[in-house]
């Protein structure tokens, strides 16, 4: 067993913030897999697909009665687990393999695999979904083995969670009185472990790496989950303090209402993203947010694998915009392709999917995949009677590049009515945005993308992290860049990616003059608080420090000393 010294800080990436001190608890470990070899006779394998459909049924039945006692996007993930186990294609597949003669946890594990392997050749959201096919992989061999169930171990003190990678139903069944803060060697800022960990509100790094193994069961951990630290054997008073800190923080962001605004009264205005009607009743009824700033459309259709018509896309749409009734929404067209494969609007087989025919540039080749999609969102707003004066229903496209793109696009929205816009992702689209501004009415930041081009780094790979960081300098020049630009043609800037939910770097956007800032529900009121917490000067103070640092580490540690005097 390998051990740690103490004050070994372990770095990875923040996704819920807060700090807690607590004992490290690693995950149940998952079943031995079996190899091939047994095989059993003709007589005994009618038994052995009984033994198999029961212990599924069994697994099946028991994520189906945690589902009914969680909430939200919880009871969501288990559903969906549940469901997996239920699915018709992957059952039959292990039949099969009993059939031809293997027990049924080989047979489990060998038509896992297959299914694995065919979702991670689509690649993206897809290949992430791998991680719930390992997972009810083992929970069904362990079922069948007479073996513990895999996943969540039981304690009775408050702990750290420990995983190599959480599997949606081990996070979604987490009770946050005893599991305290969560770590993951893994995973992303997308994954299920990072959007069950927000819901719940727990402090969660992910991506740790592979060095978070030598932590042992039974160490005192402090993580961070606003720095993404993880840190061994720290002196407990320092600790304890910091995590009563953290807890009166959050109490200060409990408290806080809208409109947000800086100490001094600079107004920005705080919307919310969201990706489904559900996800905007809790931005509505949940959040102080001010409307919509991102609703991400690609999003309601992973699933279809034909284009819905108008009248179906007006409906899901009206959804969304019937939860802000007198409040600006922003809807973006599909983002399809890369990590987000729509069926019916994606390439295949693409070489380099991420600098490929994704968002506006699918609609260049088919134009009325577009001109169906304005004409259903200008239906949906129509319907809802939405006026631009007193409930503004906007539309921008995702990844437009140059000036071109974006007056073709202008011009669709202006043939139907709606007030258009562009997303700033793609380096070119800044550094242009002299040319771009004049078609539109307002951008759209989406530093995610942003990040990701300008730095030339994947942002889906746990090792690149480091440049997939919004506070990289080169990707804030570009924003300062875009928000002189806007200043000049009078175009609104707005800030709708990851970074906007960071709350000190939320202030250094502020401070770069941003109009809007638009986040996640979890992390809107986090803002806010931070933003009414110090003045507009500190702002661009701030935002000038983070301009000229030398890199994204060092560009935080300015910040946290102008903002929070660290
Ligand atoms: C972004 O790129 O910052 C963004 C908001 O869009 P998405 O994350 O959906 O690509
Ligand atoms: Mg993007």
């Amino acid at each position: 067993m390998n051990s740690v010294n103490n004050g070994t800080v372990f770095k990875g990436t923040a996704v819920v913030p807060g700090v807690r001190y607590a004992k490290a608890v690693w995950i149940s470990p998952r079943p031995e897999l079996p190899q091939a070899g047994d095989v059993i006779s003709e007589g005994q394998r009618e038994a052995e697909q009984e033994r198999f459909i029961q212990a599924a049924d069994t697994v099946a039945q028991r994520l189906t009665s945690r589902s009914e006692h969680a909430e939200g996007a919880a009871a969501e993930v288990l559903k969906a687990t549940a469901s997996m186990v239920n699915d018709r294609g992957w059952r039959k597949a292990v039949i099969k393999g009993i059939q031809g003669g293997h027990p049924a946890p080989y047979a489990v594990v060998a038509a896992t695999t297959k299914f694995i392997t065919k979702f991670e050749a689509v690649g993206g959201v897809m290949a992430e979904r791998t991680t719930d096919l390992r997972d009810i992989r083992d929970r069904v061999v362990a079922e069948l083995r007479g073996e513990p169930e895999p996943g969540l171990p039981d304690v009775n003190e408050r702990v750290v969670l420990f995983a190599d990678d959480l599997s949606p139903a081990d996070t979604a069944a987490l009770n946050t009185d005893y599991f305290v803060g969560l770590v993951t060697e893994l995973g992303g800022p997308t994954s299920h472990t990072a959007i069950i960990a927000r819901q719940l509100n727990v402090p969660c790094v992910v991506a740790a790496g592979e060095k978070v193994k030598d932590i042992n069961q039974g160490d005192m951990v402090l993580v961070d989950g606003s720095l993404g630290t993880i840190t061994v054997g720290a002196d407990p008073e320092t600790a304890k303090e910091a995590e009563q800190e953290s807890k009166l923080l959050a109490e200060r962001i409990a408290q806080w209402r809208g409109p947000a605004m800086t100490k001094d009264g600079h107004r920005v205005q705080l919307l919310a993203n969201v990706q489904d009607g559900d996800a905007a009743r809790i931005a509505a009824t949940q959040t102080q947010a001010e409307g919509i700033g991102l609703f991400r459309t690609e999003l309601c259709f992973l699933s279809a694998t034909t284009e819905p018509s108008v009248d179906e896309q007006a409906e899901v749409y009206k959804k969304v915009l019937e939860q802000f009734p007198d409040s600006k929404v922003v809807v973006r067209s599909l983002d399809a392709g890369s990590d987000k494969p729509v069926a019916f609007a994606t390439m295949a087989d693409e070489v380099n999917p991420a600098l490929g025919v994704r968002g506006l540039r699918v609609a260049r080749a088919n134009e009325e995949l577009m001109t169906r999609q304005l004409d259903a969102i200008a239906k949906a707003s129509e319907e809802l009677g939405r006026t631009e004066e007193t409930s503004p229903t906007w539309v921008m496209a995702p990844m437009v590049a140059t000036a071109r793109e974006a007056k073709w696009f202008a011009g669709l929205c202006a043939e139907r009515g709606l007030t258009a816009g562009a997303m700033i992702e793609v380096p070119a689209a800044s550094l242009m945005a002299d040319k771009i501004m004049p078609h539109l009415d307002f951008v759209s930041i989406g530093t995610n993308d942003l990040t990701q081009y300008t730095m030339a780094a994947d942002r889906l790979s746990p090792q690149l992290a480091y440049l997939t960081d919004p506070w990289q300098p080169a990707v804030l020049r570009l924003i300062e860049h875009t928000c002189k630009e806007g200043q000049r043609f009078n175009t609104a800037v707005g800030v709708c990616g990851e970074a906007a939910a960071d709350p000190l770097l939320a202030c250094v956007l502020t401070g770069l003059g941003v109009n809007s800032l638009s986040a996640a529900s979890t992390a809107i009121a986090g803002v806010g608080a931070q933003l009414a917490a110090v003045d507009f000067e500190t702002c661009k103070r701030a935002a000038q420090a983070a301009l000229n640092a030398e890199g994204a580490t060092n560009a935080r540690a300015l910040v946290r000393e102008i903002l929070l005097g660290e």
